[in-house]
């Protein structure tokens, strides 16, 4: 048995950058694609961020470059697949309905560089324990970081996006010039950068291109302000990882928005952000019961049971200056069709507060 991304790379033409971890793959697929695009490549999206990659397979020839957004349910049955440059963003649980142990789950991510020989090339977040764990030994390695310095890849030179390569630095950009919010970004930013450097884009169109990223939507988009408000949707935020990169992107009075399908995770590590970032916590859909016990005595609860509910009490609760946030940490099926429509239905009540505060 393959899975579609095995049979589509029997059709493929041009390179092959795959991405795959736990977190922050659509959005740094999104980027790389963008950057190719703005120096002129002729590149392919394609994968788990929407479009099958069979699907563009007679688009290719001989110099597309394919960014393709690789998932564990892909990689778990693939056979020759093989990218010329791999990216392993993260490894942190998810998805344990499905593969049962950590092990399982980390093991059919890790094929992404499974069949990759001395030509290729593998990229991984230094920073991060559990993915430093699963660099392979054949491929050549880079690295991307923002805690330390880097002789292969991207990193921080105080202020700074540099890569690396041998040694010989180079600058690519200011932090300050990186439009999405958070230290997650940055690290997708890094990440993204290393795998467009690797395709040989220069560092001024790399820059030229972040700068104009505007990001993908349902992850940390900003829905709306209201009255000193900021409404963000982070539907995406679909596992506890992502709920706590979403927490620690802002500084403090957050009204977050919880709940929806458990998918078997600890909401108990979410006790300690909250305590500290959080002023309320609004509990949604089926993991509320769960979610409540978990995190009882770290922040204010409130039941609200639906989104609509969350967001009308949200929207009397703040003021100037706090942070709604949909940042479920669940899935959406208990009570929307995935999480874009969970994504858009919070938008629209948000949009529906805007018309009746007068606001534009
Ligand atoms: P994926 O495709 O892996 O699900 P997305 O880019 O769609 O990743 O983002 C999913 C969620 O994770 C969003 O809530 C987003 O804010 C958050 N996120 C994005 N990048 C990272 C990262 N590097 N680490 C942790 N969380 C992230």
């Amino acid at each position: 048995m393959w899975s579609e991304i095995e049979l589509a790379y029997r059709f493929l033409e041009g390179e092959l950058i795959g991405i795959t971890g736990s977190n922050g793959k659509t959005t740094t697929t999104t980027l790389v694609h963008h950057i190719l695009s703005t120096a002129g490549y002729h590149t392919v999206l394609a994968g788990n961020v929407g479009t099958p990659l069979i699907s563009c397979v007679d688009q290719m020839n001989a110099e597309t470059v394919s960014v393709v957004e690789l998932s564990s349910f892909q990689l778990e049955w693939i056979e020759k697949f093989r990218p010329d440059i791999g990216v392993f963003l993260n490894l942190t649980p998810d998805h344990l309905d499905r593969h049962k142990t950590m092990e399982a789950y980390a093991a059919a991510k890790a094929r992404i560089f499974e069949k990759q020989t001395e030509l290729d090339a593998a990229v991984l977040n230094a920073d991060d324990a559990p993915t430093v764990a699963l660099a392979p030994k054949k491929p050549q390695t880079f690295w991307f970081s923002r805690k330390r310095r880097i002789l292969q890849g991207a990193c921080l030179r105080g202020e700074d996006v540099i890569v690396a390569h041998d040694g010989k630095e180079e600058f690519v950009m200011r932090c300050a010039e990186i439009p999405l919010p958070g230290a997650h970004n940055l690290e997708n930013v890094l990440a993204a950068v290393t795998a467009a450097r690797l395709a040989e884009v220069d560092s001024a169109t790399i820059r030229k291109a972040v700068k104009s990223f505007s990001g993908v939507e349902h992850r940390l988009e900003l829905a709306a302000e209201i009255r000193g408000v900021r409404y963000y949707n982070d539907s995406k935020a679909t596992n506890v990882d992502a709920t706590l990169k979403a927490l620690d992107a802002f500084p403090g009075r957050i009204l977050v928005i919880l709940g929806g399908k458990d998918k078997g995770s600890d909401f108990t590590v979410l006790r300690k952000p909250l305590r500290e970032k959080a002023i309320l916590a609004l509990l949604i859909g089926a993991a509320a019961d769960k979610i409540e016990q978990q995190i009882e005595g770290s922040v204010a609860i409130e039941r609200a049971g639906t989104v609509e509910r969350a967001v009308e009490i949200a929207s009397h609760a703040a003021r100037a200056g706090d942070v709604v946030l949909l940042a479920p940490a669940c899935a959406s099926f208990d009570q929307f069709e995935n999480f874009e429509h969970r994504g858009r239905v919070f938008k629209a009540l948000v949009g529906g507060l805007e018309r009746g505060s007068g606001a534009t």
